[in-house]
């Protein structure tokens, strides 16, 4: 994605456009278009040399008709307030999409946390707490780890935010440490997620599972259990990519019958760098990045980056690919789903695909609140009929009003988030 597009104003064009699709009441899309409420504020961190560096930190609540506001926090260094506008927006559709009782929300900091210290990471993740405390809370709006963020980084929030308001409050953050007030299940959530919703769509398709061939780009988070379970589902992988921090430039990791993703997850570094060498000598082919998107298979699941199917890339994907499943935030320009939908190509769009995560987040929240904590095969069992339900909820409203899947998706969320004002009394 080039850097001249706004994310916020293209989270406001794509409701627009669905808001017309349903000719939304013009109040409701008034009340929509714009966050409920912004914060943005000043971190004073006092670095390892004694120095003070001021960093800024946003959190917006885009909405809590249907409950708390739910989303991420990102520490990343061309953090603003449109990218966390547009991450809060795009959290309400998730949220009501995959019908789980929570609004949207979104923040961040203006920072490469691989730059501070660990003890520089702890001061600047209680001063973010320090500062938004009054207007966050299990019951107003509940942060979790994003890019640049991690459990452990939630669970000192989380103790500061107890400290602050006087009592063990584990529901205010999710994505806490297993032990720590966190779910088991949630690391393989958003892969596994992305998988059952694949699943239904082959289904769909009439795909039979044990003979189908994917390509994954990336080998994170998402990407490393999307392999897993697709390969547990009885298909084949062929192919992860990943950034090398030894040549700075990413790389596709191949073998044509089948990767082992608990192999590839034993020689990837916590940065998520493969080691190309015990690669090569078990068999594996490095190619150059571009490589994945031009396989022949039957799924793409690109699990890495923004904007990464576009105008140009689209061109390389073989006529065999069938579904694209939207493991990342964002991986498809609409130059490239014209192109898909015109070659009539099935797409799962990201807030379905990837909803695994904040459901199984919101699950962390409800076992916070019983303290009372499930197995992680009850927490996967939830989670797959949550994900099946999503997938069919959005599966039934493109075949009734003959859409894309993407606007179907949007015409879902929107519809629940309006009926939530509705029953509120707000229209
Ligand atoms: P991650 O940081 O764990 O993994 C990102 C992967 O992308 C890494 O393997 C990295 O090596 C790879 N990568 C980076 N630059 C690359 C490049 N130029 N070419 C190829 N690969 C490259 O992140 P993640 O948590 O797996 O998230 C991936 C995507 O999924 C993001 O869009 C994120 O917003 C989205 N997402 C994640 C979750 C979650 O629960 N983790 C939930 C919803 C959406």
């Amino acid at each position: 994605m080039t850097e001249q597009i706004n994310a916020f104003k293209m989270a406001q064009a794509q409701f627009d456009n669905v808001a017309a699709l349903l000719n939304l009441d013009p109040q409701a899309a008034a009340m929509l278009r714009w966050p409920t409420r912004e914060f943005r504020f000043q971190i004073p961190v006092k670095m390892d040399d004694g120095s003070i560096r001021v960093f800024f930190g946003y959190r917006v609540q885009h909405s809590d008709v249907r409950g708390p506001s739910k989303g991420g926090i990102r520490f990343h260094p061309s953090e603003t307030l449109d990218t966390v506008r547009a991450l809060a927006m795009w959290m309400t559709w998730k949220c009501a999409v995959a019908d789980i009782p929570l609004g949207g929300g979104k923040g961040g900091v203006a920072v490469d946390s691989a730059s501070l210290s660990i003890n520089e990471q702890e001061r600047l993740c209680r001063g973010w707490i320090q500062q938004i405390h009054r207007n966050i809370g299990p019951r107003q709006d509940v942060p979790a780890p994003d890019v640049g963020t991690n459990p452990r980084m939630m669970g000192w929030m989380m103790d500061e935010y107890s400290k602050l308001v006087g009592q063990y409050t584990p529901g205010v953050i999710t994505g806490k440490p297993v032990g720590g007030g966190g779910s088991l299940g949630r690391t393989e959530a958003t892969g596994f997620g992305a998988v059952y919703t694949i699943r239904e769509a082959m289904k769909y398709l009439d795909i039979a599972p044990d003979n189908a061939v994917a390509a994954i780009q990336g080998f994170g988070n998402v990407a490393q259990y999307a392999a897993i379970e697709f390969v547990e589902m009885g298909g084949i992988v062929v192919c992860v990519s990943y950034w090398d921090r030894d040549d700075q430039k990413p790389y596709t990791v191949s073998r044509d019958d089948g990767i082992d993703p608990q192999f590839l997850q034993s020689i990837t570094d916590v940065y998520g760098t493969i080691d190309k060498e015990k690669a090569q000598d078990s068999g594996y082919v490095i190619e150059p990045e571009e490589a994945w998107i031009s396989k022949e298979v039957d799924v793409l699941i690109p699990s890495a980056l923004e904007g990464q199917i576009n105008a140009e890339t689209v061109q390389d994907i073989s006529d065999r690919v069938k579904i694209v499943a939207e493991g990342a935030n964002g991986p498809t320009t609409p130059e490239a789903d014209a192109v898909f939908a015109k070659r009539g190509v099935f797409n799962i769009p990201d807030f379905l695909c990837n909803a695994g995560g904040v459901t199984v987040s919101y699950f962390e929240g409800v076992q916070n609140d019983m303290n009372f904590y499930w197995s992680r095969e009850e927490v996967l069992s939830k989670l797959d009929d949550k994900m099946t339900k999503a997938f069919h909820d959005v599966l039934e409203m493109s075949e009734r009003e003959d859409v894309y899947m993407r606007d179907a998706a949007y015409m879902v969320a929107i519809e629940k988030v309006v009926k939530a004002m509705e029953l509120r009394g707000w229209l």
